[in-house]
């Protein structure tokens, strides 16, 4: 009796010091990067528009990689209700949705000839207001087009924890940013229409992680054949399969704008 009563007090020991080790190793160095969990480099992978139908048959391919994702809505009015449902459940998978403006008109050419009390009611209260009424409350915002001034992020600032514009430049380093407090984002187009080969973006989310930096990186379409703004199926995966490699965390746009 005594011996089987040390037995069970020796294995409870055991399973005390194997969970005390599981909880220490959350934080612990992680292999590959040299920071902690929280300071980890990682991956903001942006969606943009309102492909939902093409988005959505892709979610169980993010729950099996760990991928979460930003998607900035365009034309919420132009959605049907099961376009919107399957937006609901891409938020309940740990999306965030965010804002891109009501109708996706160039805010730079708008604020040229309209006043801007007018562009912010049309392209940004009423858009919300109608997302708001769905349960959607975007906290960030990507600029049509990437069209955007000093004026605007000003006003816009108000309403959203941060601004994604577009990279633009040769210079990928660009969409390396901070993992918080960000509020001006250049985010790093990897449609076709970018030309941009994989080695190059692979190269990006290595510095991610040497640089314990973000990657901020815009799709609009998964594999399509009818259009260029889209990213083959096979160099997403590859993208994603390269970032869990190097060991990278996904973030949403809103994580690393607080
Ligand atoms: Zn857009």
């Amino acid at each position: 009796m005594n011996s089987i009563f040390k037995r069970i007090t020796y294995l409870t020991l055991l399973f005390l010091l194997f969970l005390i080790n599981q909880s220490c190793n959350k934080n612990d160095i992680i292999p590959g990067g040299n920071t902690t969990e929280n300071t980890r480099g990682g991956i903001a992978l942006t969606f943009d528009d309102n492909y939902i139908d093409n988005w959505y048959p892709y979610i169980d391919l993010f729950d099996s990689l760990g991928v979460k994702a930003t998607f900035y809505i365009s034309n919420y009015n132009k959605l049907n209700a099961a376009q919107k449902n399957k937006l609901q459940k891409i938020k309940d998978h740990g999306h965030e949705i965010a804002f891109h403006s009501t109708n996706h008109v160039n805010f730079l050419k708008c604020v040229d000839s309209t006043n801007v009390d007018r562009l912010m009611k049309e392209e940004i209260t009423h858009g919300l207001h109608l997302l708001n009424k769905d349960g959607f409350y975007p906290t960030t915002f990507a600029y049509p087009y990437g069209k955007h001034n000093d004026i605007l992020d000003k006003l816009l600032l108000k309403h959203f924890k941060s601004l994604r514009a577009l990279n633009g430049t040769q210079d990928l380093s660009r969409s390396l940013v901070s993992l918080k407090n960000n509020k001006l984002l250049f985010g790093l187009g990897i449609d076709e229409t970018s030309n941009r080969n994989l080695s190059k973006i692979e190269g990006l989310l290595y510095l991610a992680q040497q640089t314990n930096r973000c990657a901020v990186l815009l799709v609009h379409n998964i594999e399509r054949q009818d259009m260029k703004m889209q990213i083959p199926l096979w160099k997403l995966k590859e993208i994603l399969l390269r970032a869990k490699s190097l060991n990278l965390k996904f973030y949403t746009i809103s994580e690393i704008s607080k």
